[in-house]
């Protein structure tokens, strides 16, 4: 058993209610490599930002769950190293899919866990979100739950429609679960092709596809409802159109792929929505600069001169997000 306080990390509680009254919301920004985790934790270093770095079944696939608790542990460290005396980093079980799961995390460092539920008959989504309730709240580990269904690829999460959730049922299921925060559906998507081009309508001056708008109606109706609850909304990569274009531009073949604008995520921030879920755009300004390093050094092959770049533009982006989107700077 390792908790997370010996690792330096915190939950997401007061960093929540922070959020929440000061009209802001805190990143959460997906990690599966080192580069990527070095580019969160310089970011927010720079903007004195609180930052969460969660781990998806697919990251724990890939580099393995034990590996990345360490690599958040090496996170604190890092921060501190980088002169940030006091850092708020979570590590946070991003779409636990089992009580088994969000346990094992829980046992092994993790500071949040999300149960997601969501796929499941609405009892069974409290009953289960419950239990995981009970154990984490047992730790001092905050829970994040879902109600509602986004559609999108994220991992081995997947749905070919999205539900909005459904604003008369909020209260009912965060008392009787004891979650900590909600993940709910508003319209946001998993994925670098969040919207289909018959759903988005056309930039005549650009060519590019607009997606539609946020149900901003829906997150007022659930603000109505639970006043000050932490909501949380996944897919909130904005797939930023230049980032696709050098990606296009270097032999990539990303037609079509569109996000959510960032003037309505800065819209959501300013409300309940106190977490934001971000792994898409990480994705594309890795690959975005690789692509491009490829191109114009093709006699490069050692690993440290395309990652260097590649790392470089994942921080620009965290920076970006930080500053201009979630407002999260300057609140350590
Ligand atoms: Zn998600």
């Amino acid at each position: 058993m390792t908790s997370y306080k010996e690792l330096g990390l915190v939950n997401t509680r007061e960093m929540f209610a922070k959020a929440v009254a000061g009209g802001y919301a805190i990143p959460a920004f997906n990690f599966n490599t080192m580069e990527q985790m070095q580019a969160i934790v310089q970011a927010a270093v720079e903007c004195k930002s609180p930052v969460i770095m969660q781990v998806s079944k697919g990251a724990r696939a890939y580099a393995n769950g034990t590996i990345l608790r360490y690599m958040a542990q090496g996170a604190v460290e890092y921060a501190k190293e980088l002169g940030c005396e006091n850092p708020q980093i979570v590590l946070h079980l991003d779409h636990g899919d089992s009580f088994e799961i969000c346990k094992e995390c829980i046992d092994n460092g993790f500071s949040s866990v999300m149960i997601d539920g969501s796929h499941l008959p609405y009892e069974e989504n409290i009953a289960l979100t419950k239990k995981v309730v009970d154990y984490a709240h047992a730790h001092d580990v905050t829970v994040e739950a879902e109600l509602g269904v986004l559609a999108g690829v994220e991992d081995e999460v997947s749905s070919a429609v999205s539900h909005y959730t459904k604003p008369e049922e909020v209260v009912d299921f965060s008392t009787r679960s004891g979650c900590d925060s909600l993940a709910i559906s508003i319209g946001t998507s998993h994925g670098a092709y969040k919207f289909t081009r018959e759903q988005c309508t056309v930039d005549p001056q650009t060519g590019k596809l607009v997606p539609p708008p946020l149900a901003f109606g829906i997150l007022a109706e659930i603000e109505k409802q639970l006043p000050g609850f932490p909501i949380v909304l996944h897919g909130s990569s904005s797939v930023p159109q230049d980032e696709v274009d050098t990606i296009n531009a270097f032999g990539g073949k990303l037609p079509d792929a569109v996000g959510i604008p960032e003037e309505q995520l800065r819209q959501a921030s300013k409300s309940a929505v106190c977490k934001i879920n971000i792994d898409s755009d990480s994705r594309l300004a890795m690959t975005a600069a690789i692509r491009k390093h490829f191109a114009e050094h093709p006699d490069h092959f050692d690993p440290r001169q395309y990652l260097k770049p590649a790392r470089e533009n994942m921080k620009k982006m965290y920076i970006h997000k930080i500053m201009n989107v979630l407002g999260s700077n300057d609140k350590l």
